[in-house]
């Protein structure tokens, strides 16, 4: 992080800290037997806990605080700090009857985490709170119109439910007016697109609490999608020289422990079934293994090399309840996976190769909303293989890549895989959550464990070195963003319906369906929209399905055996004839053409 972004996020949470008590301030004069609980600075704002009694405030009632922050602000109330001695705090607090800071006074004077046995105290005005700051110098430093108060929920004090239940005010605070207002229309357009929300409009998937949580299944509109993806991945790796395998998705325990997944990955693994009396078999979480095997079937020669092996695998990861979110965060996926096996002077180029090949799948996505990181290893012995020098050569060699192709990352210690440094695409959706959506690895520890050699030129045996790499990711975490980012409109390559017809009388729908079949025949999806709708609603709800390319059909069209289209992205209808269109069709498909742009005009055939 540069300079002024730490000054920034510096100053951001003094602000944020500060308008916590501004707000508790501002709600006792209000409520002045409100008694305050927690109030701290969290990502986007601040929030405050406080026990109401037996009558908590409510959503009407944050105008008039909001209006009584503006005046603190206004006052310039300077932030004065004072340290008090556990018997002074403990008498001044249990006057003004705040039991939960007396309880809290305690906790941090018997845990020794107050200095000397001392508490801090922030005074503002006639405010006063025990807090360990910093904050603002003075309440005026706070920007105008930076805050805003944004929601009520129920909450317990320390999260313990047998304690009588609190009401914690959110507030939303940013730098400056402007960032709140991007913040907030953000927000509204992530819930008008949450993959979850569009993922069920659209008929693309679902989660069946019967099946499981984390478990999605996939509608036949959005198998499309990840069909398209995989037969796009399948070109691409093809011309770069992959060669697909298959692999089954449960193995015995004995691999696992060979790969090390048992021990360093166990937590985020299914317990084993035993089967056969005595063998553990386990769901697969990731392929690496299997592709090994297949490399270790036979004697390897160096001119096999490199040798790439994919498979879009099917892998399976306990994730923790609380952390599943829609397609985001999931138990079961299938992985553009592949393992590239080569030797030591060829690591790097492919390591190049691959990396192109990210940078190609995510310009023409326009997927722009991500950070290289180059993740590395520290020293904890349960979560990495042990052998600092080869470490610090891979980890070094990756860096260099990375520089030589002119690539800006951040670098990250301790989010390494077990076996090697790796390259991470981190991923932020809309509401801003961060995920990794693809990583490309480095590897010099596997081809030790499975024992893996080629025969090099000179007749002796070798090491090969191995290349991880999922650059779309899996089918649920790309698929997740992708519904986002496109607002659930599809580009005409990979929409589920990639024509929708829409017949004017009922006299043209013949000819709607010679077009239909003509379509299918060509290999398009395409429909007849047959209800009795209005032509209007007709019309609407093609749009509100986003498909990409509505053709209107009338007796006019019918007789010069014309279409007229109307495209998802842009407003104005043109009329073809049929044939033109169809070639325009296959125009958009071989080229995989993002027409879900406004920018892309119609390709010529
Ligand atoms: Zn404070
Ligand atoms: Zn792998």
């Amino acid at each position: 992080m540069d300079v002024a972004a730490a000054e920034k996020d510096e100053f951001l949470y003094r602000l944020r800290h500060s308008l916590a008590h501004i707000m508790a301030q501002a709600v006792l004069e209000v409520r002045p037997d409100a008694k305050l609980a927690f109030g701290p600075p969290v990502e986007n704002g601040f929030y405050y806990d406080f026990d109401f009694g037996e009558t908590p405030i409510g959503e009407a009632d944050l105008e008039d605080i909001e209006n009584r922050m503006r005046r603190i602000i206004k006052q310039k109330q300077p932030f004065a700090r004072e340290v008090k001695s556990l018997e002074t705090a403990e008498r001044e607090l249990r006057d003004r009857g705040e039991l939960y800071k007396v309880e809290y006074a305690r906790e941090l004077v018997e845990t020794g985490k107050a200095e000397n046995g001392h508490l801090s105290f922030y005074r503002n005005g006639g405010f006063e709170d025990m807090c360990e700051g910093p904050h603002l110098e003075h309440t005026g430093e706070a920007p105008k119109g930076c805050f805003k108060l944004d929601r009520i929920s129920g909450s317990y004090w320390r999260g313990d439910e047998s304690r009588p239940m609190l009401t914690r005010i959110y507030g939303l605070a940013f730098a400056s007016k402007e960032e709140l207002d991007d913040f907030l229309a953000r927000r509204k357009l992530a819930m008008e697109r949450d993959h979850r929300k569009l993922g069920e409009e659209l008929d693309l998937f679902f989660l069946d609490r019967e099946v499981g949580v984390g478990l999605p299944l996939w509608m036949p509109h959005g198998a499309v999608i990840r069909d398209e993806l995989e037969q796009w991945a399948r070109e691409e790796e093809f011309r770069a020289g992959f060669q697909r395998v298959a692999t089954p998705c449960i193995t015995r325990g004995d691999l696992y422990h060979r790969s090390g997944h048992l021990p360093y990955y166990a937590e985020s693994m299914y317990p084993p079934m035993t089967l056969d009396e005595h063998d553990e078999y386990y769901l697969r979480p990731m392929n690496c293994p299997h592709h090994h095997k297949i490399y270790d079937a036979r004697k390897r020669s160096y001119r096999e090399l490199p040798l790439r092996l994919a498979e879009y695998g099917d892998v399976f990861r306990y994730e923790k309840h609380g952390s599943l979110a829609g397609l985001l965060r999931v138990r079961a996926m299938c992985m553009n996976d592949a393992h590239i096996y080569c030797t030591y002077e060829q690591v790097e180029q492919e390591f190049v190769s691959v990396l192109e090949m990210y940078h190609r799948y995510y310009q023409h996505l326009r997927l722009g909303n991500f950070r290289v990181r180059l993740s590395l290893h520290d020293g904890d012995k349960g979560k990495f293989v042990a052998n600092e020098d080869l470490w610090i050569k891979s980890e070094d060699m990756v860096r260099a890549v990375l520089r030589n192709l002119g690539i800006g990352f951040e670098e990250e210690v301790g989010e390494a895989a077990f076996y090697g440094p790796k390259v991470d695409i981190q991923m932020k959706n809309l509401l801003g959550r961060e995920e990794t959506v693809s990583t490309c690895q480095l590897d010099f520890m596997m081809a030790e464990r499975f024992d893996l050699t080629y025969v090099d030129r000179d007749g002796s045996e070798k090491r090969p070195y191995i290349i991880h790499r999922a650059p779309l990711s899996t089918h649920e975490r790309m698929i997740s963003y992708l519904i986002e980012f496109y607002g659930g409109a599809f580009p005409t390559w990979m929409a589920p319906v990639q024509v929708r017809m829409v017949p004017v009388k009922e006299s043209v729908l013949e000819y709607a369906h010679e077009l239909a079949e003509a379509l299918r025949g060509n290999l398009f999806r395409a429909e007849i929209d047959f209800t009795d709708e209005s032509f209007n609603k007709k019309i609407r709800n093609a749009v509100t399905r986003k498909i990409p390319n509505i053709w209107i059909l009338g007796e006019k069209e019918m007789e010069q055996r014309n279409v007229t289209w109307r495209r998802y992205a842009v407003k104005e209808q043109i009329s073809v004839p049929f044939d033109k269109a169809l070639d325009t069709l296959k125009t958009l498909r071989a080229g995989r053409v993002m027409d879900n742009f406004h920018d892309v005009p119609l390709p010529t055939p």
